[in-house]
């Protein structure tokens, strides 16, 4: 296939969130075209995206809503789809060679999944299913041949810094963080929804807003990075860098240290796993660095955020452990956000759904798939 990403279409999985959006906008400033565009149940965003990114299918997660979305596509010449096996139909299309995948948490795992066995060039933003079942959606792109590239700007940053390099080159991922909106603040017992959604660097959607407020994204980020470059969570340390600027280092065994920088603007690292192995033209500068004035770092408070030690233990326990780990995020994050729970019952469920897990080691999918209902029924 050309290095030329205008000759492979695209399929945007969560194309009305952040990430959606932003990759909307890539796709449109480069000429990529968009073959599908899916959503859960915004139909007239849907239906907006659709018509405006001139795709060939819409795929709408909520079955109930086919109707509507058929009667908003009306005369556009946008084919309209609905259900689960229809957001993996549209990642699989054979026009697709790649899935950008934007959906929010787990909900995500099965189109992650035939879009890696389908062999599609893979540009992960939705982190959960890998969190969830990495060593299995590894596999599976490696045995049908296809590329997975992070979208997560750590991530990217990761990936760009190993390029070339084997993983026993290295010794440490320093894999940063902003700190979220309560880096300073002492007593974290009565914070309200509103001031967790007010994140200081990126604009993002709801849930992994409240994820960086707790930190709990940098504890999916760890097993996310464990999965992707093959390295240890143990040589994975957590730095706190409020300026977002530093998206993320590898140290090697030499001394050296390489880090990739950027403006906080998700367009770049989609860009990047768009156009890979090549950095095109695109809509965002590079930072001004005379401008920046200082960058800083320091390391979390595993006391205040001990979302950071419960990652390490998920990651020590392997098997089921990550995924409980999420789906007991993933509900007492929706709790959080409906005001039936506090900030800190977060750490509570996600530290009970940990120390009440029966595990197994190299766990199937339906496994998987078992664990995280089954935790979502337990801690709701
Ligand atoms: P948003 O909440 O903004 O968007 C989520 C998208 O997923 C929407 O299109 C939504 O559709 C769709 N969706 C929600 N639930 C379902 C479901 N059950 N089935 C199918 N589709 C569903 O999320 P973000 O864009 O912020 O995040 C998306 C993913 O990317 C997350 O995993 C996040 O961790 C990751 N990420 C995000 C970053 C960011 O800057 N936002 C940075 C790095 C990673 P609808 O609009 O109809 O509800
Ligand atoms: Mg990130």
């Amino acid at each position: 296939m050309s290095d030329d990403p205008r000759s492979r279409a695209i399929c945007i999985l969560g194309a009305t969130g952040s990430i959606g959006a932003s990759t909307l906008d890539v796709a449109s400033r480069l000429g990529i075209p968009v073959h599908a565009v899916t959503a859960h149940s915004k139909v007239a965003e849907l239906a907006r995206d659709a018509v405006a990114s001139k795709a060939r299918v819409a795929v709408i997660g909520d079955p109930a809503r086919l109707d509507e979305l058929r009667r908003a596509l009306d005369g556009s010449g946008v084919r309209a789809e609905a259900g689960p096996e229809a957001l993996c139909a549209a990642a699989c299309a054979p026009e697709v060679g790649a899935v950008v995948t934007a959906i929010v948490g787990a909900a995500g795992l099965p189109a992650t999944v035939a879009a890696a066995r389908a062999g599609k060039r893979l540009c992960i933003a939705n982190k959960e299913p890998l969190v969830m079942a990495g060593p299995l959606v590894m596999a599976a792109a490696k045995a049908a041949g296809g590329a997975v590239l992070p979208v997560d700007s750590e991530h990217s940053a990761i990936f760009q810094c190993l390029e070339g390099h084997r993983p026993d080159e290295v010794t440490e991922i320093l894999l940063t963080s902003s700190g979220g909106p309560f880096r300073t603040v002492q007593d974290l017992s009565a914070v309200t929804v509103e001031q967790a959604l007010k994140h200081p660097t990126w604009s993002m959607g709801p849930k992994i807003t409240i994820d960086s407020a707790t930190l709990m994204n940098k504890s999916l980020e760890l097993i996310e990075a464990q999965v992707l470059f093959g390295i240890g969570a143990e040589r994975v340390r957590i730095l706190v860098h409020p300026q977002s600027v530093v998206h993320s280092m590898v140290s090697f065994r030499d001394g050296s240290v390489m880090a990739q920088l950027g403006r906080p603007d998700m367009r770049t690292p989609i860009q990047y796993a768009l156009t890979w192995p090549s950095h095109l033209s695109g809509p965002v500068e590079a930072p001004d660095f005379a401008r920046l004035g200082s960058l800083t770092f320091e390391d979390p408070d595993r006391r205040r955020f001990p979302s950071i030690d419960l990652a390490y233990h998920a990651a020590r326990l392997g098997g089921l452990a990550p995924a409980v780990m999420n789906a007991a995020n993933e509900v007492a994050v929706a709790a959080f956000l409906a005001g039936r729970a506090r900030f800190l019952d977060i750490f509570a469920t996600v530290e009970r759904a940990l120390g009440q897990l029966s595990n197994v080691s190299d766990p199937s999918l339906d496994e998987i798939v078992d664990a995280d209902l089954s935790t979502r029924r337990r801690y709701a």
